[in-house]
């Protein structure tokens, strides 16, 4: 039987064991997916290999870890320098980042787009930024501090502190930042906030499984909106894909694990 784990700390609200293991369990794959809670994101490598693993995803906070404990590093991840999906190759580790391509695809639904603000500047802000610029969206990132820009302002993204931020118009509001998901605050102070959306086209939360005050005040806007669930399907179906080696189509795989969103 093949493993497969997601890593994090926290871990154990993670939706991708459900996910993964609908997949496998309808195709009859012999495989099974865990959740592993990790502390110290420097054992990544030495557990993976522990455990007898085949793949794993990795989330908050260990993917930058994630991208250093890799032999090889391909597509997007290189660029973002941080990494979700970990897929075991002759004996090597070798690294991918699915939250990227899977944003992409989750705000298809939005139309064309030009510009994007983008609230945060993480991990999960780097991704966005980097697959958004690819496909011709210039994303601006605002940030509550100065510290995580520097990363940004290195790769020639536009960027703010709420201080310094004068407000422009943007096609799409998307927050990365970590405010609602266990408490009520805005990811930006609300005049500015309101500001913004009273311009955009839509708006997307990358929180999923509740309306974030984000999204709430998103609402009042009456402009369309999506929360994380989306971005959640879009990367859970292409990190699924590279596990199996690519032997199962996406078209496949897609409605499955759409359909394991339902239990
Ligand atoms: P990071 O910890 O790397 O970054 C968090 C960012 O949020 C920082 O820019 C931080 O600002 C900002 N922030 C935190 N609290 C507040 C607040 N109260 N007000 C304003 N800004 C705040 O996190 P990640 O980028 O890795 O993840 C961010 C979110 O994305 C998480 O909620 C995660 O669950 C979600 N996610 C969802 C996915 C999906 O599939 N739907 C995939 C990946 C992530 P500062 O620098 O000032 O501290």
């Amino acid at each position: 039987m093949k493993l497969f784990t997601i890593f994090g700390d926290p871990v154990k609200h993670s939706r991708s064991p459900l996910m993964h293991n609908f997949v496998f369990k309808t195709l009859h794959i012999d495989a099974c997916y865990t959740r592993t809670h990790l502390i110290d994101g420097s054992t990544l490598r030495d557990v993976f290999f522990e455990k007898g693993l085949s793949g794993a995803n990795v989330t908050v906070p260990h993917k930058e870890a994630a991208y250093a404990a890799c032999d090889e590093v391909r597509g997007i991840a290189r660029a973002i320098g941080a990494v979700n999906t970990l897929v075991l190759e002759e004996g090597k580790l070798i690294g991918y980042n699915t939250d990227a391509d899977g944003f992409y695809a989750a705000i298809q639904s939005f139309g064309q787009l030009s510009t994007a603000l983008i609230l945060g500047a993480g991990g999960t802000a780097r991704a966005l930024s980097i697959v958004l610029r690819h496909h011709e969206i210039t994303p601006m990132i605002l940030n509550r501090s100065s510290s995580r820009l520097h990363y940004f302002e290195e790769n020639g993204f536009a960027t703010a502190t709420w201080d310094t931020f004068v407000p422009m118009d943007y096609d799409i509001i998307i927050n990365t930042t970590s405010a609602g998901l266990s408490d009520d605050a805005f990811p930006l102070p609300l005049p500015l906030l309101s500001s913004v959306l009273s311009k955009a086209k839509g708006a997307v939360d990358v929180i999923y499984g509740k309306k974030t005050p984000f999204l709430e005040e998103v609402s009042r806007h009456v402009l369309p909106y999506k929360d994380g669930s989306d971005m959640l399907l879009e990367q859970g179906v292409l990190a699924n894909h590279l596990f199996l080696h690519q032997s199962i189509p996406l078209t496949l795989i897609h409605p499955l694990m759409q359909q394991s969103f339902s239990f």
